[in-house]
C-alpha cells in the first residue's frame, strides 16, 4: 500500500493563511532591473505559477524568495513576518533547480537523505523517511541507484524527494521540467501537481511554458521584463487578457483593432471589421475609446454551408498538428484574415470556400497598446 507523506511541519492554524507576500520587489543588476516593484501572494497550500520569457526575472525572483540574493527594494513576508535577514537554511523554503544539482557521489537514497541531515533522527527513521519520499514521488526502491543511472524524468522526481524531505512549507521549482521532452513533461506536470497537492505545501513555480503553467497552477502571473502584468486564475487569464501584452504573451494572434461605441456600465458595444458585438469594456472606457478586440482561434467554427449569423470565408493556409489543424481564413466582407484552430478530423482544405462562426465568448476586448496606429472609425 503506498504511504502518504503529509506535511506535518505545517500547523493546522495556518490553512487558509497567505505563506508568502511579495511586495514591491525590486533587484537590480547594474543597469538591468530584473524584478522591477513585483508584488505576488502565494496563498496556503497553493501552486501559484510564474509564466514569463526568458529574461523576464524568474529565477532572480526565486533566488530572492529562497534568500540568497538580498533585493534593493521591497519586501517578502512569509507566514506574516518579515523574511529579511533570515538565512537561507532558516527559512523552511525548499528549492528545485532547473538542472536539480543533485549530488553525483551520493546514491538516490542518499540524495534524498541529506535534507533530513539537520534532523535528529534515528538511522531507521531516517531510512523508513528516505523509503516514503522515494514512494511519494513514484520512486520506490531506487534508493541505491547512482545519479548518473537515472533518467531526466527520475533526476527531477529526486530532486522533488530531496526537496520536500525538510518538510518545507513552501517550495520554489525553477523550471523543472524545462530539460525533459514534451511527452515526458506532459506526464511529469500532473504527477508533479499531484504530489505538491498530496504534501499540502506551497509552491511558486517559474516557467516559460504555457501549458505546463496551464497544466497545474491555481493561480497565475504573467511576467514580462521583471514586472508583474498580470495575476488570476490560468482561464481567466487566458480568456480575459487585461492586456494586448498579456494577449500576445498567450499566443493570442487575432487581435482586430477597434472602437467603444457605447458604454453601458461594465459593458457596452464594440465595433471592429467583425462588426458590433456586446463586451465587457476594459475599466474605465468611454464612448469613442480605441481598444483592441481579440479573438480565440478555438472560438472559431468552419461551416461548409451559410449558417445564421456566419461570415462568407476562404482557406488561405493550412497546417497540420495532428489533433488539431491551423487555418488562416480570409473573411471575404470584413476584409481581413483571422488564424482558426480546428480540430484534425474534416478540416477545410486550402482554397476551400465556406463560412465561419465565432463563439461570443471567443470574444474579448483589451484596452489598445500605447502608441498603436490610432483606428480608423470603422
Ligand atoms: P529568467 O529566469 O526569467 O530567465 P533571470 O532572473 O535569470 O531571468 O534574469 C533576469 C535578468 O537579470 C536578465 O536580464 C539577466 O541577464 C539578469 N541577471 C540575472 N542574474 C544576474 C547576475 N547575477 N548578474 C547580472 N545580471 C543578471
Ligand atoms: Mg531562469
Amino acid at each position: 500500500m503506498a504511504v502518504v507523506y503529509t506535511n506535518h511541519a505545517r500547523p493546522a492554524d495556518t490553512i487558509g493563511e497567505t505563506m508568502l507576500d511579495i511586495c514591491d520587489l525590486t533587484r537590480r543588476y547594474g543597469a538591468v532591473t530584473a524584478l522591477d516593484a513585483v508584488s505576488l501572494h502565494v496563498p496556503d497550500a497553493t501552486i501559484v505559477a510564474v509564466l514569463g520569457g526568458s529574461g523576464c526575472g524568474k529565477s532572480t525572483l526565486l533566488r530572492l524568495v529562497a534568500g540568497l540574493e538580498p533585493p534593493d527594494g521591497g519586501s517578502i513576508g512569509f507566514r506574516g513576518r518579515p523574511l529579511a535577514g533570515v538565512p537561507p537554511h532558516l527559512r523552511q523554503i525548499g528549492m528545485v533547480f532547473q538542472d536539480y544539482a543533485l549530488f553525483p557521489h551520493l546514491d538516490v537514497a542518499g540524495n534524498v537523505a541529506f535534507g533530513l541531515h539537520e534532523r535528529r533522527l534515528t538511522p531507521a527513521a531516517r531510512t523508513a523517511r528516505v523509503a516514503t519520499l522515494l514512494d511519494l514521488v513514484g520512486l520506490a526502491g531506487y534508493g541505491p541507484r547512482q545519479i548518473a543511472t537515472l533518467s531526466g524524468g527520475e533526476r527531477q522526481r529526486v530532486a522533488l524527494a530531496r526537496c520536500l524531505a525538510p518538510q518545507p512549507a513552501l517550495v520554489l521549482l525553477d523550471e523543472p521540467l524545462a530539460a525533459l521532452d514534451r511527452t515526458l513533461r506532459d506526464r511529469l506536470v500532473g504527477e508533479l501537481a499531484t504530489v505538491l497537492r498530496r504534501v499540502g505545501v506551497s509552491a511558486l513555480y517559474v516557467t516559460h511554458d504555457q501549458d505546463e503553467a496551464f497544466g497545474l497552477a491555481d493561480r497565475l502571473v504573467i511576467m514580462e521584463r521583471g514586472r508583474v502584468l498580470q495575476t488570476g486564475a490560468p482561464e481567466l487569464v487566458y480568456g480575459q487578457p487585461a492586456s494586448v501584452a498579456v494577449a500576445r504573451f498567450l499566443g493570442q494572434r487575432n487581435l482586430l483593432p477597434a472602437r467603444v461605441r457605447s458604454a453601458e456600465g461594465a459593458r457596452g458595444v464594440v465595433r471592429s471589421a467583425l462588426g458590433d458585438h456586446v463586451l465587457p469594456l476594459p475599466p474605465g472606457s468611454r464612448v469613442g475609446d480605441h481598444v483592441t478586440c481579440i479573438v480565440r482561434a478555438e472560438g472559431i467554427t468552419w461551416h461548409d454551408g451559410v449558417v445564421g449569423g456566419s461570415l462568407p470565408a476562404r482557406v488561405l493556409q493550412r497546417r497540420f498538428a495532428g489533433s488539431r489543424v491551423a487555418l488562416e481564413v480570409a473573411l471575404t466582407d470584413a476584409g481581413l484574415t483571422l488564424g482558426c484552430e480546428l480540430s484534425g478530423i474534416a478540416a477545410p482544405a486550402v482554397g476551400a470556400v465556406g463560412w465561419v462562426s465565432i463563439h461570443p465568448a471567443a470574444l474579448w476586448c483589451c484596452p489598445a497598446e500605447p502608441g498603436s496606429a490610432p483606428t480608423p472609425d470603422p
